[in-house]
């Protein structure tokens, strides 16, 4: 077997086999096969797809590439949640909580930012003190003694997604769906998640632009669980706007804090609500989803999500007293209240471009390992079919740079569409893929 006969056979629309994946990954794993043939690889796989059975061989082939967890002696049944990227999207703050709370064990290895998209772990890090490293006897002994740990991927786990992910990124190859499947999937299943729910976000600040993409990819993923003993369920949720107000991450755990305590922006809740409600039934922790919100509203509305937040936050040594009072966390040296231009209302708030006025800002990362600025971001006021007046607060900007603040209230003022005719607001989400 050689890598430019598998190549080959992919550019010539044909499947491969396990093997043929299997020997790819290998190579790609122990730096056998060199970044030029990865590429014209997965730029291969780009172009002519692969079928459900070749995206599952991908998948587990990428997840064996590394060490591959097994909880099973330490929770009954490891539940997780992905979210494929949006931006404003803090939902891990609060599902994680209120899932281990409901009595769930909860063991989420996250991500950083993507992109435009926020990434959990640069959001918790605006805790002075967090630390999303852990040892594995760390990890477990957390997680055996409370119930909830969230840490960073080690650099073992799916080593290989890690390799091809970064080629992708610079080879116009990231939008491919049976790539952006297998590369969730690997790691899912490398973290030993036995039972996942997917949030899949789709729209302008998302990387599936429209609902049919969106369902292909939903499927595919549940096919893979199917195919390799998980189960998947996959919601799919509206990115044209961003999640909740605030953009950011200092600013994202603040309006995560409120959230825990019962406030918070209304979508974002509800967001919550929702996909912690699938995590308990595919957790078997609740029988319907009708049971299951009850459970998980009662556990937000009670206090006890918060408790488990706060408790998180000091076991990974956060400073506590940031969050109980969240306007100790970093904050930015200019703050400025955006009006609206024009009285109408809103029809689009371009989440693409609030994310990347964010990024832009300093809340994210333009190269790979650049350091962030977690106090800089956006607060957004309203959401898609709201009515403004002219005047009236549109949207705060949080920099630590005048130019920046400038170029920012620009990019975010035509981010805003205000026009004379009423619109309906968005939806939350857009159904359930199982
Ligand atoms: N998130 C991932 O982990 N991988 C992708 O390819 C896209 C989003």
């Amino acid at each position: 077997m050689n890598a430019v006969d598998i190549i080959i056979k992919k550019r010539d629309h044909l499947e491969l086999s396990k093997e043929e994946i299997t020997f790819f990954i290998n190579g790609i794993t122990n730096n056998e096969i060199p970044d030029y043939q990865t590429a014209a690889w997965a730029m291969a796989i780009m172009l002519n797809g692969m079928t459900d059975q070749e995206t599952t061989d991908l998948t587990l082939a990428m997840a064996h590439s590394g060490q591959v967890m097994d909880l099973s002696n330490v929770i009954p049944i490891e539940v997780d949640k992905h979210s494929t990227g949006g931006v404003g999207d803090k939902t891990t703050l609060v599902v994680e909580p209120t899932v281990a709370a409901c009595g769930l064990p909860v063991a989420k290895m996250s991500g950083r930012g993507l992109g435009f998209s926020g990434g959990t772990l640069d959001k918790m890090e605006s805790i002075p003190g967090f630390r999303v490293s852990l040892t594995d006897e760390e990890f477990i002994h957390l997680l055996k003694t409370t119930g909830l740990v969230l840490a960073g991927q080690t650099a073992d786990l799916a080593p290989a997604d890690g390799k091809l992910y970064a080629l992708r990124d610079v080879t116009g190859t990231v939008p491919s769906i049976p790539l952006i499947a297998s590369s969730i999937m690997s790691k899912k299943i490398a973290g030993g998640a036995q039972a996942i729910v997917l949030d899949v976000e789709v729209g302008l600040g998302a990387f599936m632009r429209n609902l049919d993409d969106a369902k292909k990819l939903s499927k595919l993923m549940v096919a893979i669980g199917r195919l390799s003993g998980r189960k998947v369920v996959a919601c799919l949720s509206d990115m044209n706007q961003p999640l909740g107000n605030a953009v950011g991450n200092a600013l994202e755990v603040k309006e995560a804090i409120e959230t825990l305590h019962g406030r918070g922006p209304q979508d974002f809740r509800e967001h919550c609500l929702e996909v912690a409600s699938h995590m308990l039934v595919i957790g078997e922790k609740a029988d319907s989803l009708k049971t299951a919100r009850k459970l998980v509203t009662e556990t937000l509305d009670s206090g006890k999500s918060w408790e488990k937040f706060r408790m998180l936050v000091q076991n990974q040594g956060g400073d506590v007293d940031c969050v109980d009072h969240p306007e100790k966390l970093p904050l930015a040296s200019l703050i400025e209240t955006v009006p609206a231009p024009l009285s109408g209302y809103l029809h689009e708030i371009n989440a693409q471009i609030v994310g990347e006025t964010s990024v832009e800002l300093g809340a994210g990362r333009v190269k790979k390992g650049y350091p962030i600025d977690p106090a800089v971001g956006i607060i957004i006021l309203h959401k898609v079919g709201d009515a403004v007046k002219a005047g009236d607060p549109l949207f705060v900007i949080h920099a630590n740079d005048q130019k920046k603040l400038a170029a920012a209230k620009e990019r975010l003022l035509g981010a805003h569409v205000i026009q004379a005719q009423k619109c309906d607001p968005l939806p939350l989400f857009y159904g359930v893929i199982k």
